[in-house]
């Protein structure tokens, strides 16, 4: 998978909306330590946590499975927009049969596991989803026939107080490990001066 980060909301824009509950601009260093401590304090540990929701982060998430993505979806303090199979299934086309040793190739259209017995059967799902666009049958159908590892991608905006509930819970071990692998790498692509208000479960 591979996460860009495309914008993120300035921290002393944060610091600002807390400053307006107290008239106390005159304060701010703009975003340096000052507004850094008051956004921590304020959001997190007063748990007056909407103002976390002036901070939003818009991140280009590619090469997940939609297994990921219908778990990603349950976030419902987030806009996403996903790459459409509707539209987009002939990229199969083109291609060449898939076989069971052909790991490189494929890889650009799904996601293997740790397991090679699962591996086998997901190249199968492929080839036999690349067969039905080559027969001629329409995206709206063929797409019935897509296996959960088939890759896709998004642009994903969420704000700190959502992302803070999204890397807690999915950076938990309980979580799908691939999702769990998505929360590390979200993380990582946070700018380092943000991090502090996040916390992540090793
Ligand atoms: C380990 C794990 C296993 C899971 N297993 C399953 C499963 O088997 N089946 C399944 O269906 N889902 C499962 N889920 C998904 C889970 O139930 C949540 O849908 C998902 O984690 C999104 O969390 P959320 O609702 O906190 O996030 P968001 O939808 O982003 O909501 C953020 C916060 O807003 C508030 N909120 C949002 N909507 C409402 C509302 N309608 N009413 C009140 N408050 C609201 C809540 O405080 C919520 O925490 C699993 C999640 C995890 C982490």
């Amino acid at each position: 998978m591979k996460i860009t980060l495309l914008h993120n909301t300035p921290l002393q824009v944060c610091a600002h909306a807390i400053r307006t509950c107290w008239q106390s601009f005159e304060k701010s260093d703009s975003g340096g330590e000052k507004d850094r401590e008051l956004i921590d304090r304020v959001g997190n540990k007063f748990k007056h946590a909407s103002t976390l929701e002036h901070l939003v982060y818009t991140f280009y998430i590619q090469g997940i499975s939609r297994a990921v993505l219908q778990e990603l979806a349950r976030h419902r303090m987030a806009s996403l927009s996903v790459k459409s199979t509707r539209y987009t299934l002939k990229e199969l086309k083109e291609e060449a049969p898939f076989s069971i040793t052909d790991i490189k190739r494929v890889k650009k259209y799904i996601v293997l596991t740790d397991n090679p017995s699962v591996n086998e059967m997901s190249i199968k799902a492929l080839e036999n989803l690349r067969q039905l666009l080559v027969q001629g049958v329409a995206n709206d159908k063929a797409k019935y026939a897509l296996p959960e590892c088939y890759k896709t991608e998004l642009t994903w905006t969420i704000n700190a107080r959502s992302l803070q509930n999204f890397l807690s819970l999915r950076s938990d071990k309980a979580a799908l490990w691939e999702i769990n692998d998505l929360a590390h790498a979200i993380y990582k692509s946070l700018p380092e001066d943000h991090r502090y208000l996040f916390h992540i479960k090793t």
